[in-house]
């Protein structure tokens, strides 16, 4: 199995530039109230990351101040200084791991969402009827997830040991 590939992404005015070593782990779209207002849209795309395969190779990103996630848990939201598209958030719960916004990779048609999340809250013109992985808030990862990402983490976070 080789995850080792080399992903591209930027914001919008082009000074953040970014690389991914190896493919996401997972991608999810989330309805939930937050990520509503964070984007200004009906959900947000996330791909999960192993947090030593993101090197930002251009510009410079601000941060947020720790931001109280749905969970309760912190966030931080990474973003261009100059443009302001969100790059990629810290959640506080994912340890090892960041999320980057999908839509800001190169290919982000490559990853589309694997579940989407918080659908109790999904706007009603959304329709999400023919889309399997549907969850009304949160999921078990051991049982969503593919086997390989839950081993690619499992991995990484024993390298840390
Ligand atoms: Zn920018
Ligand atoms: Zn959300």
């Amino acid at each position: 199995m080789n995850n080792k590939i080399e992903l591209k992404g930027q914001c919008l005015c082009g000074e953040v530039k970014y690389k991914l070593s190896e493919k996401p782990l997972f991608t999810q779209a989330c309805h939930c109230k937050d990520c509503k207002v964070l984007t200004g849209s009906s959900y947000v795309i996330n791909s999960s990351i192993l947090e030593n395969t993101l090197t930002i190779t251009d510009g410079e990103l601000s941060a947020t101040k720790k931001l109280i996630a749905g969970s309760g848990k912190f966030i931080t939201i990474f973003f261009c200084k100059n443009c302001g598209a969100y790059i990629y958030t810290d959640y506080e719960s994912a340890i090892g791991r960041l999320n980057v916004r999908t839509q800001t990779l190169e290919n982000s048609k490559t990853y589309p969402p694997q579940a989407h999340i918080f659908t109790k809250d999904k706007d009603e013109w959304v329709n999400l009827s023919n889309i399997n992985n549907c969850f009304e808030k949160m999921y078990d990862p051991k049982e969503t997830w593919p086997n390989e990402s839950l081993i690619r983490i499992k991995e990484y976070l024993n390298t840390k040991k």
